[in-house]
This record gives structure tokens, C-alpha cells and sequence, in this order.
């Protein structure tokens, strides 16, 4: 428990570990988001004080550079000193209004210069964007039915927490207690990369189906980009059957590439999303995201149509300012340097895991990437789940022992940031050669 000892801080009760342990004593797995826990890896997790650039700081006076990077945001890296500006003087402002704001509208514009929506509405989380999209999608159709795709996470939205329940195409199950069956049994989930599935349950339920939801590149179930032409023909079924294609660009979108993953393929081959959502990058650090697309479907959102949908602290103007700010600086060099350093990291993953003879597999979309602990490339979440999770373990906690922090699962994407420079790529290198020999050994 927190002492008062004449306001020295003790330094035994605010380490890593006490802190788990008063965390555990009020908040349920001690976290406010469970793979943060390290239950995937083992472990206690390290509580951090401070980020700048590419390190974390943690309570116990480490340092850590970052792979995981807010699990996405901070694609400039922590503390960044223009960001840090403009969010002070938006401070000095106050805090929020419950009106509209100036950094709303250029956020907005700034998003819809970048990516092919003609519209968005700014809410709070990439939950709250997905949920969104697709209670619009809904009232859009007028109909009930949605499709995603197993290993897809789109946020603890009900209705897209359903698993594949008996297989190909059946209405599903709920993937969690407390989803009623009747919220699941709204939601198809078919395995990704799988065109026939897809052509089956439009062929079987297409006249039921509102809209069909993907990661434009899957990042949580590890990266496991679409095969050529798969969101193409995505697009093209949803609109041959009159259902809406949401692309689900929360992690990738302003991260992937300067456009997103849609900037990989869709800005080439020319089709766009009905709808698309973001988060992640877009709020600069801050909890923001938004969905956006087509201004005949958006515009069926209240006020203008009546689709419902609001928020207190939507847009709000610190959150739509650190957006602002960070969308701005991230310019073509930056994804340049990401990519570049990227690629250094793979490169070395893979020199190391094959000389200490650990099965592995390297996979990207743009910026974002993951090491898959099996052989063979992986492009569904059967082939995402048949890896040696416990290799994993051994690897990640020789790399944070290292002092690089890892995503604490073998499910999630490593991120890097434009503060990634030389000092920090050489501290993974180092690290890799032993994380992959302790990965050999904890291989089960
Ligand atoms: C993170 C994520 C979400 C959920 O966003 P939250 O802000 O955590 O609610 C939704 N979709 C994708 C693809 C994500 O990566």
C-alpha cells in the first residue's frame, strides 16, 4: 500500500512489481487492457514513467527501446517536441468545450486530403469508430447482417467478438461471456485470405448481409497482409450485393504507408472502402479515432439523417490537435525511415532465428511487421495459431532483458518510429542473437 513517509517516494512500494500488486489489489489482471498483463508471456509488467523518442523508462530506472510504440501511435516516436508544443498551447486553452473547434476541421481535412473518404466523424476509440460504422452500415441497408473475418480484431464491439462457431459460414457463437447469442448470431465469420468463403455466404445470406468489415491489413493476429487482389474482391462483392465494404484501417491507417494500407493496394487498383475507420496514429498519443466514407452514407448520420450516434468528448480539441500536429510531420521521409529501419530489424530477426535454427517467419504490410514462430508463410489465424507461442515467451523476455520491449504476445505487430535511430536499431540487433538462442531452447 502507499505510505505516507514524509514524502520521500519509497522506492520498494512504486517498483514494477509492488505496483503490480496494489494494481491487482483494485483493478481486475492489475491492467486497464489485458494483453498489456504479460499473461501471454509470463512475467510482471513493467510499469513505465517516462518515453522520449524511441526509449521507455520504466519505474525501476530501465530503459527499453520501444517496439511497440503505444501499440501504434507514436509512429514520431514519444514526446515528440512539436507535438509536445502544440498539445501545451491547446492547454493553455482549456481542455474542452462541447462546441465545435478549429482542430476538428483541419484533422478532418487533413484526413480526407490523405485517404479516399469524403467524410468523418471523429469519436473517442477505434471501438467506438467500428461500432459506429457499422450502426451506420445498418441503418444505410436496412439490413442486420455482418461479415468479418476470424483473427480480425475490430475492438470489444459485441457483435464483432463473435468466433467461428461450426465452421464456414454458419452465424456464429460468442467468442466472450457476456455477448448474447442474439449480438453473435448477427455476425459471419469466415477465415481471411479465403475468397470461396466469401462468395459462399453472399451466395447464401447476401440479401441479409449490411456490410462486410476487415483489417485492410490484419495486424492482430500477427501481420498477415491480404493476397493480391483479396480486398479488391472484397469490395466488389459487398457492392454486387449491395452491402457496405468496411475497411478497418484503426491500426494500419497513416501507419502502414503515408495513406495507409489502403495506400498498398486500393490507391492502385482503384476501388475504395464504403466506409473506412482510424484511430491509433490519428490521435497523436490521445484517445481519438474516427470512421468516414462515402458523403451519401455518411450523411445518414444525425444531425443530417437519422442514424444516431455522439459523444461528449468527440473531436476533442487537444486530441484533434496532438492528431494534427503528428499527421503533419508525417511526411514521406518519415515512412521513408520507417520502412528502411524496418527492414534493418527483419533483416536481423531473421539472420538470427535461422543461425540459432528457430523456425520463423517474417511478414509485413508497409511500416508494420512480425515475426510468426513457425515455418511457412501465414495468411489466416489457423496458420497465425500454429506457432510455438512458448519460443516466443523465451525470445520476448531475453529481449526485454536486453532492454527492448516487444509486443507481450506473438499475436501483435512490432511498430517502429521516426525516433528510431541508429543508438536504438543497434540496441535490437545486439539483442537478437541471444533472444533467438533463449527462443531454441524455450521452443516447446
Ligand atoms: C486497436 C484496434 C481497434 C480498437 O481500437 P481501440 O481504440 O483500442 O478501441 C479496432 N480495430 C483495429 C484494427 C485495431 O487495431
Amino acid at each position: 500500500m502507499l505510505r505516507d513517509n514524509g514524502g520521500v517516494t519509497d522506492r520498494v512500494t512504486t517498483s514494477s512489481g509492488a505496483l503490480f500488486e496494489r494494481a491487482l489489489a483494485v483493478t481486475p489482471g492489475g491492467v486497464n487492457s489485458p494483453v498489456r498483463s504479460f499473461s501471454a508471456v509470463g512475467g510482471t509488467p513493467r510499469f513505465i514513467r517516462s518515453a522520449a523518442g524511441a526509449w521507455l523508462h520504466d519505474v525501476d530506472g530501465n530503459e527499453y527501446v520501444d517496439l511497440i510504440c503505444s501499440w501504434g501511435p507514436m509512429l514520431l516516436g514519444h514526446a515528440h517536441p512539436e507535438v509536445q508544443a502544440a498539445v501545451a498551447e491547446a492547454l493553455a486553452r482549456g481542455t474542452s468545450y462541447g462546441t465545435p473547434t478549429i482542430p476538428e476541421v483541419e484533422l478532418a481535412e487533413e484526413i480526407v486530403a490523405r485517404t479516399p473518404v469524403e467524410r468523418v466523424r471523429f469519436v473517442s476509440s477505434g471501438t467506438e469508430a467500428t461500432m459506429s460504422a457499422i450502426r451506420l452500415a445498418r441503418g444505410f441497408t436496412g439490413r442486420d447482417l455482418v461479415v468479418k473475418f476470424a483473427g480480425c480484431y475490430h475492438g470489444h464491439v459485441d457483435s464483432l467478438l463473435a468466433s467461428a462457431g461450426s465452421g464456414l459460414a454458419t452465424l456464429s457463437v460468442p467468442g466472450t461471456p457476456g455477448v448474447p447469442a442474439s449480438a453473435a448470431g448477427e455476425t459471419i465469420v469466415l477465415p481471411y485470405n479465403d475468397p470461396a468463403a466469401v462468395s459462399a455466404a453472399f451466395a447464401e445470406h447476401g440479401e441479409r448481409i449490411a456490410c462486410l468489415i476487415t483489417e485492410a491489413a490484419p495486424g492482430n493476429m500477427g501481420v498477415v497482409a491480404p493476397t493480391e487482389g483479396f480486398n479488391a474482391f472484397l469490395a466488389r462483392t459487398c457492392r454486387d450485393h449491395g452491402a457496405l465494404f468496411i475497411s478497418d484501417e484503426v491500426m494500419t491507417g497513416f501507419r502502414a504507408s503515408k495513406q495507409g494500407a489502403w495506400g498498398l493496394d486500393g490507391a492502385t487498383e482503384g476501388w475504395i472502402p464504403d466506409l473506412m475507420t482510424f484511430g491509433k496514429v490519428m490521435g497523436g498519443g490521445f484517445p481519438a479515432a474516427a470512421f468516414g466514407g462515402r458523403a451519401d452514407v455518411m450523411s445518414r448520420l444525425a444531425p443530417e439523417g437519422p442514424v444516431y450516434q455522439a459523444g461528449t468528448l468527440s473531436g476533442n480539441p487537444i486530441a484533434t490537435t496532438a492528431g494534427l500536429a503528428t499527421l503533419r510531420l508525417a511526411t514521406d521521409e518519415v515512412y521513408a525511415h520507417l520502412n528502411a529501419t524496418a527492414d534493418t530489424i527483419k533483416t536481423a530477426a531473421t539472420a538470427a532465428l535461422s543461425a540459432a535454427g528457430v523456425p520463423h517467419v517474417v511478414q509485413s504490410a508497409g511500416t508494420m511487421f512480425s515475426v510468426f514462430f513457425r515455418d511457412g508463410a501465414v495468411t489466416d489465424f489457423a496458420g497465425a495459431s500454429a506457432q510455438d507461442s512458448g519460443a516466443y515467451a523465451a525470445f520476448f523476455h531475453a529481449m526485454l532483458d536486453a532492454g527492448v520491449y516487444l509486443p507481450p504476445s506473438a499475436y501483435e505487430s512490432w511498430f517502429v518510429s521516426a525516433a528510431h535511430d541508429d543508438r536504438a536499431v543497434s540496441t535490437i540487433l545486439d539483442a537478437l542473437p541471444g533472444a533467438a538462442r533463449a527462443a531454441a531452447i524455450g521452443s516447446a
